[in-house]
């Protein structure tokens, strides 16, 4: 069994077709580890989100190999991916993308509700997930009522509800203040963290880059830079994490 939870080599991935053809991703390779939290950073544009959804399967690549827990995505149907992202993966985007009618504990809930769990249990399992984030006391609370920050903790509680194997934040923190991105980051650092799962992060927020175990940097479509956490000074230094 690899340790190796995604692992991208030389992927290409095309939008449009002739003369509005762009890009997106030229020869990107990467791989994540089991156990990791990695951030992907990197201009906008550079092909970011892209590369997230090739790797969840959202989008289909134009070359090159994608492989998540040891599964080529290539060889599995739209179905199969759509099944198998289901079970495996989580998602948190800077839109916290809350139902609004909806509460706290039920939005949390709904991943299980969808995939059929018995409402009394699901609703259970939101809210000690709730509660080990903090939020306890407004699981029954709708989105409007909710921070900025709190709204993030149920959107980080509902990628994690199903307890899947990969969790991807694309700019999990571009709508929130320093010091929130800041908290809710080091939150998903000690739920979502742990040996047999990884977490990747898209993310601008030099802030929160302390929080990695890793960080990739992207730049027109490709991964140029690998740097890990470290005693001495690195790119990443300024920040308040050192990374080499
Ligand atoms: P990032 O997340 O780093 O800002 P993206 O992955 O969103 O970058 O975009 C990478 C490149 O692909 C950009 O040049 C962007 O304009 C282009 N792009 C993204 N999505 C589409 C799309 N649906 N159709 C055409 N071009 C796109
Ligand atoms: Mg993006």
């Amino acid at each position: 069994m690899s340790d190796i939870a995604v692992q991208c080599r030389n992927v290409d991935k095309f939008y449009g077709t002739a003369e509005t053809r762009v890009q997106a991703l030229h020869n990107a390779t990467l791989e994540v580890n089991q156990g990791e939290m990695l951030m992907l950073v990197g201009p906008s544009g550079c092909g970011k989100t892209t590369l997230l959804s090739v790797i969840v399967g959202i989008l289909n690549h134009d070359a090159g190999d994608v492989a998540v827990f040891g599964t080529d995505l290539d060889q599995l149907s739209t179905a199969q991916k759509t099944a198998f992202r289901g079970q495996n993966v989580g998602f948190a985007f800077q839109q916290f993308n809350l139902l609004p009618q909806l509460t706290a504990a039920e939005n949390a809930a709904l991943p299980l509700l969808i995939g059929g769990m018995p409402r009394r249990q699901a609703f259970a399992k939101a809210a000690a997930l709730l509660d080990e984030m903090g939020m306890a006391d407004r699981a029954h609370a709708l989105p409007a009522q909710l921070s900025g920050g709190q709204q993030q903790r149920v959107a980080f509680a509902r990628a994690l509800i199903h307890d899947p194997r990969l969790i991807v934040c694309d700019e999990p923190t571009s709508a929130l203040d320093g010091r929130t991105g800041d908290k809710v980051i080091a939150l998903l650092r000690q739920i979502a963290v742990k040996p047999n799962r990884a977490v990747i992060v898209v993310t601008h927020d030099a802030r929160i880059f302390r929080h990695a175990d890793r960080i990739a940097e992207m730049e027109d479509g490709h991964i140029t830079g690998i740097h890990r956490k470290a005693d001495g000074t690195g790119p990443f230094a300024p920040h308040g994490g050192q990374y080499v």
